[in-house]
């Protein structure tokens, strides 16, 4: 029986849409800036792809930046924010995804003071919390729109205000959030915004920082100025291509519920798991939960040759056997931050996927007890 894949946060499957537009532009020499049929025709491509993407997060096609993925996007706001300023103050969550945090760790060691607003129990960032962290002169603060591993959703446009309120830009990451619930750029009152195209059934390597029209950005790549000189480089147009009809694709698919998500944790909360950030605001599709005493790893390779492919932490540093520090910042304890693991489910997860699943569970925890017992 084909593995079921419940790992939608890590990345999606290319869908079929994309995938046939992206395949016409991978034979053709398709240069933007030549002057010729053909990469006038490409620049037409990439001009559409920028009003799909546009259209998609309710911004304008002149706000669209494309760069070479989410991390790349996180890092042009970071770094192009602060690049061009003098040194003064930087704000992230404590729950950020490492292509926030390490570029503000890069500025600290260029002599910024980087401040971290710590996370409520719930996995939230609380106005208050905020308000404590901001000093003046703040230069940016970085807030995440969803977290890639508990799906908590953070109060953005209370957060952006505050931020503007003591005069500083504000910055989010809306990698995990986009396709799964509407975002908004201009609702949401940021002046910057990352996106990437594979978590919405586009390709990898492909993503787009959305800018507030007057922020001035330093851009990290120089070059031959494409981009309108904030991101140079021969822009890659199957998979540009590819990003404006998966963002066009979600103008018709409905948003996930919670539905599949709410039979899933049922299951599990009846199996005594933890789940993470369950009173907090969440992206439909992700459970972040443990089983205690029994370790995140082992239970996800477990679970992997029983045919469910899910995630131990985050998969974007799944090299690293530490505890999630999203988790240990809400507060969990390490030994139970160890245990985590994570299901993302994606449009094409059913209901028999979910319930083989938590069937798979019972044995695959009955094991792994069995097997602690003996070494015990
Ligand atoms: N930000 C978040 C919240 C993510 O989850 C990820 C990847 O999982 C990224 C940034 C990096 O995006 P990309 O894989 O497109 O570089």
């Amino acid at each position: 029986m084909a593995p079921t894949y419940f790992d939608h946060n890590a990345t999606t499957p290319i869908s079929p849409r994309v995938r046939e537009a992206m395949w016409s532009w991978l034979g053709v020499p398709a240069n933007a800036s030549s002057r010729h049929q053909f990469g006038r025709a490409a620049s037409r491509a990439l001009e559409q792809a920028r009003e799909q993407v546009a259209a998609a997060v309710g911004a304008h096609p002149t706000q669209v930046i494309f760069t070479s993925g989410g991390t790349e996007a996180d890092n042009l706001a970071i770094q192009g924010v602060c690049g061009g300023m003098e040194p003064s103050r930087l704000v992230v969550s404590a729950i950020e995804h490492p292509a926030v945090m390490r570029p503000a760790q890069a500025l600290q060691r260029q002599g910024w003071q980087l401040a971290s607003v710590e996370v409520e129990s719930n996995g939230q960032v609380s106005r208050t919390r905020l308000k404590e962290t901001l000093r003046k002169p703040t230069a940016l603060v970085s807030v995440m729109l969803a977290n890639n591993e508990t799906g908590v959703l953070q109060p953005i446009p209370e957060l952006a205000e505050t931020a503007r309120s003591h005069g500083a830009l504000f910055h989010t990451d809306a990698v995990q959030a986009l396709g799964r619930i509407k975002v908004d750029f201009a609702a949401l009152g940021v002046h910057a915004m990352s996106i990437s195209a594979h978590k919405i059934g586009g390709p990898q390597g492909c993503g787009a920082l959305i800018v507030d029209k007057r922020l001035d950005l330093r851009p990290l790549l120089y070059g031959g100025g494409q981009e309108k000189g904030r991101r140079s480089g021969t822009e890659n147009i199957a998979a540009i291509v590819g990003f404006g009809v998966a963002c066009e694709s979600l103008k018709t698919a409905p948003l996930m519920t919670e539905a599949l998500r709410d039979v899933l944790e049922a299951g599990l909360r009846q199996r005594n798991a933890v789940i993470f950030g369950a009173r907090a605001p969440r992206l439909p599709n992700t459970s972040f939960f443990a089983f205690p005493g029994i370790d995140g790893e082992t239970l996800v390779m477990a679970l992997d040759r029983a045919g469910y492919a899910v995630a131990s932490g985050s998969a974007c540093s799944s090299d690293s056997s530490d505890p999630s520090h999203v988790l240990l910042a809400m507060g969990v304890s390490p030994e139970l931050a160890q245990g985590a693991v994570r299901v993302s489910l994606g449009p094409e997860n059913t209901l028999q996927e979910v319930e083989g699943f938590l069937q798979a569970l019972d044995s695959v925890l009955s094991n792994l007890r069995q097997m602690a017992a003996i070494a015990a």
